[in-house]
């Protein structure tokens, strides 16, 4: 049987796609929410492998390498983009000028210094690459005139569970797994890593580390750091391998230093992670609320209560109605608790009791209910949830800019930040297009000082100008939050969209201390280049 192949211009495998209702829905859906004709848009094909026309190959590998290296064209349109809305647009626009000029696909760590050891000699980039689905422009070979070519160095082979200490409650795990594989090889054992991001069917374990992601948790164990407790890395300058402790405060940490590196201060090939026990009891509550303040004054309470719900999640009217989780008039919240160890009603009742002094409404029944986390309203988003990244691809083949930025800020600046970076979004997708779009907040995370407040926007563009309107959009919302105190990104990661913001974000001094642990790391400068630490010649 033919191997199943991920599509290298969108989400999922080549034979996944909305079926036809499902496109006519969403797109009319659409229609109705930006005041459009439906026959307005106009939609792209999906581009074919056969048409597009790749440069040849500006290097050439010694046989070590070469041995590991595929110049397939489909293999080098895969290695070409992650998910961001300018990756999507320029796939279905059949413009793969960064295409790197081989992809390696390491099997084995030596693999991958025999890659980082040539590459450093031959003035070659070097990209490493997970699942691809980064949504921050954080796997493109863009890395400028410096280099003699690039490589996107696959981690894919690299994927197996080699160790379980159940005592511990930790693995040892390589980091080219993805999500599904990691999960069924923990399964057995009655364990979990429990890191879901959205995009957990296609990212992998070392993806999520070098990003920092942010998973199923929606307070405490927020971001997959929480579950490292060592990290193995290759560098061009050697191997660095930190202990496994449950906790240390011998200095600063080295795998601080690691995570959130996105492939720019070497290459993560082993994890030891914290694992939990699969959870046995469940608590799901819909509340609704007036609007998204009220609701986010619910929130805060509970977020300080100490309760440490799995899900906390604050949906704004529209982002309800949009998931066909409310009707479009309340805000809803989605709250959850889990345990593998005891009942965890006396934790939803609590919180209950919180929601209730703040305005908020629920169904007891629904409460009661043992699957409520997967039927009602929670069910209903978690449903778009899954569906969503789909919705990414198909909207943008159809001229439709449907694009996020998350973000984080203090309680006591919410209201203000909420309030004008979504006007500054609304004014930016009206003077880019010259229509007014959409845009929407949920809260992914909950912290006891301040929410994890993620934004959705949708704006009719039109193929040719979408990537100049998508960015216009982007440095209008981005300035924005970063004036009103934000951070660039809670867990989408920075890559190559949001280096100029980054910059102005993390304190000068620091920028530099981080460019002098690269210099001595990857002295030549060939690691992701232009991510975290700016190119040189910039
Ligand atoms: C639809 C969609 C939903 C998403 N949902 C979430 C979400 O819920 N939470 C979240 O946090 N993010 C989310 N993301 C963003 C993305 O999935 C994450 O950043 C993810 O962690 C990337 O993992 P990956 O394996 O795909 O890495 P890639 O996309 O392959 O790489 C991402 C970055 O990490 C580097 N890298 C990859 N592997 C390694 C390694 N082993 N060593 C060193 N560097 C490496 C790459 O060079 C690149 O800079 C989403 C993206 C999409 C498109």
């Amino acid at each position: 049987m033919a191997e199943r192949r991920r599509k290298f211009w969108g989400w999922g495998y080549e034979d996944e796609r909305l079926g036809d209702d499902e496109e006519r829905r969403v797109l009319e859906g659409w229609a109705d929410r930006l005041g459009v004709d439906a026959e307005a848009f106009e939609r792209l094909p999906v581009p074919d492998a056969g048409d597009i026309e790749l440069g040849a190959p500006r290097i050439d590998p010694p046989s070590r390498v070469a041995g590991i290296c595929s110049t397939d064209t489909y293999d080098r349109l895969l290695h070409t983009y992650g998910q961001s809305i300018p990756d999507l647009a320029r796939a279905f626009m059949k413009d793969f000028a960064n295409a790197p000029d081989y992809v390696a696909h390491a099997k084995t760590e030596e693999d991958v210094t025999a890659v980082l050891d040539w590459a450093t000699g031959a003035g070659v980039a070097v990209i490493p690459f997970g699942g691809g689905s980064s949504a921050t422009g954080g796997v493109e070979p863009a890395v400028g005139g410096g280099f003699n070519g690039a490589i996107s160095l696959d981690l894919g082979g690299l994927d197996k569970v080699l160790e379980i200490d159940r005592t511990s409650r930790a693995a040892r795990i390589q980091a080219g797994i993805f999500g599904p594989a990691l999960e069924a090889a923990l399964k057995p054992e009655g364990l979990t890593l429990r890191h879901f991001p959205q995009s957990f069917s296609h990212s992998t374990l070392g993806g999520w580390i070098a990003t920092r992601a942010g998973g199923h948790f929606a307070t405490l164990y927020t971001h997959v750091d929480d579950f490292v407790e060592s990290l193995r890395t290759v560098t061009p300058a050697g191997v660095m391998e930190s202990r496994r402790l449950p906790g240390s405060g011998a200095g600063p940490s080295p795998d601080r230093l690691m995570m959130g590196s996105e492939g720019a201060l070497g290459v993560i090939t082993e994890a030891w992670m914290r694992l939990q026990d699969r959870p046995t009891h469940r608590a799901a509550a819909s509340v609704y609320f007036a609007d998204i303040y009220d609701g986010a004054e619910a929130i805060r309470a509970v977020g300080q209560a100490g309760l440490y719900p799995s899900n906390l999640r604050l949906l704004d009217p529209m982002e309800a109605r949009i998931t066909d989780a409310g009707d479009g008039t309340r805000a809803l919240a989605v709250l959850a608790f889990e345990s593998a160890d005891h009942p965890v009603d006396a934790w939803m009742g609590r919180a209950l009791e919180i929601v209730a002094d703040h305005g908020g409404e629920f169904d007891p029944e629904e409460v009661a209910n043992p699957d409520a986390h997967i039927s009602g309203s929670a069910g209903a988003w978690r449903a778009a949830f899954i569906r969503m990244p789909y919705y990414r691809e198909f909207l943008t083949a159809n001229a439709v800019i449907n694009d996020t930025f998350e973000t984080a800020i203090t309680w006591d600046r919410f209201r203000a930040f909420h309030d004008d970076v979504k006007a500054a979004a609304e004014a930016a997708m009206e003077e880019a297009t010259g229509k007014s779009g959409v845009i929407t907040c949920r809260f992914t995370h909950v912290y006891p000082d301040g929410p994890a407040p993620y934004f959705t926007y949708h704006c009719l563009s039109r193929h040719g100008a979408l990537l100049e309107h998508w960015r216009y959009i982007k440095e209008r919302a981005s300035d924005a939050v970063i004036a009103g105190g934000g951070t660039i990104t809670h867990h989408h990661a920075v890559g190559r969209d949001h280096m100029p913001w980054y910059e102005r974000q993390r304190p000068s001094l620091f920028g530099e201390a981080v460019a002098a642990a690269k210099a001595k790391l990857d002295p030549a400068g060939i690691l992701n280049p232009g991510v975290i630490v700016p190119a040189p010649g910039r």
